[in-house]
């Protein structure tokens, strides 16, 4: 089955259902060795290793895949390592069993910092500006991005536990200003339990008709050394919180820092799989 389209996956949103995404690359690839400052740069030294994470959330029932494009990488060129990334997930969708769609997650610094490159790396993708702190920078970040024309947006912040990003908007003024931006998908990912998301959609649901897309994290870690954090929350407990989310007519569902393919195949078994029949 190909690689879908970004458009066909914006044209779908004018129906109903809520779409699968996958979990953490990150905490994936630190679980096999790749340090926290490699993980980018796995797209070229281990590619084999992304493909793979890639191939197991697709088992797992992620119809939407996140290009491993997120973060930094000093002094490598970091625009070269974002078009490698895109290019694994691109190829672990197209011979992948089931339709499926990628999408770049990409930072904001990076989209402000790096301009130039957005244009090619964009066109004709599906971009998620995810994890922003900022919401003055997600309004610059998300401009660059339209005006290069990107198939589709998502934009997701990381809100506290209290649904205060750390520059003290809230929700209201998040929804105000991304408004004007017709963004595809608004939403929150990383953060706390999973459990402190439901406020929060309940508040995006009665302050906006743009598509939610919640991915939270397996909860707050626990450890020393990043590489070796524990975190705390078992696919079940999370996907019963997904189930919830989708209840509340969230549109996008998957995980951040710490999910794994055995979370995302758990909240398929307890959301999708009636609905798919598979
Ligand atoms: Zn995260």
């Amino acid at each position: 089955m190909p690689l879908v389209s970004p458009y066909v996956l914006k044209s779908a949103l004018e129906g109903r259902g809520c779409f699968l995404v996958d979990g953490a690359m990150g905490t994936e690839l630190m679980a096999q060795g790749v340090p926290p400052s490699g993980v980018l740069l796995a797209n070229r030294d281990s590619p084999e290793k992304v493909i793979a994470i890639h191939e197991r959330y697709l088992q797992a029932g992620s119809r939407i895949l996140t290009a491993n494009t997120f973060g930094y990488c000093d002094g490598k060129p970091l625009a070269d390592y974002v078009h490698e990334g895109a290019l694994l997930a691109e190829q672990a969708a197209h011979y992948s069993a089931m339709p499926a769609c990628v999408w770049l997650s990409l930072t904001t610094s990076f989209v402000r910092n790096e301009r130039r490159a957005i244009p090619t790396l964009v066109r004709h993708r599906a971009v998620l500006l995810e994890t922003c702190t900022s919401l003055a920078h997600a309004v610059e970040a998300v401009q660059i991005v339209k005006e290069a024309s990107p198939a589709f947006i998502g934009l997701s912040f990381h809100f506290k536990a209290d649904s205060i990003l750390p520059d003290g908007s809230n929700v209201d003024d998040v929804v105000r200003e991304t408004t004007p931006l017709s963004v595809d998908a608004l939403g929150a990912n990383c953060g706390d339990n999973p459990e402190s998301f439901i406020r929060l959609v309940a508040r995006l649901r009665l302050a906006t008709d743009c598509p939610i897309l919640i991915q939270p994290s397996a909860g707050v870690p626990k450890g020393t050394a990043i590489e070796r954090w524990q975190y705390p929350i078992q696919p079940p407990r999370f996907a019963s919180t997904a189930k919830t989310f989708v209840a509340l007519g969230v549109r996008f569902v998957g995980g951040c820092c710490g999910t794994t393919p055995a979370h995302i195949r758990a909240i398929y078994d307890f959301c999708f799989r009636e609905a798919n029949q598979t």
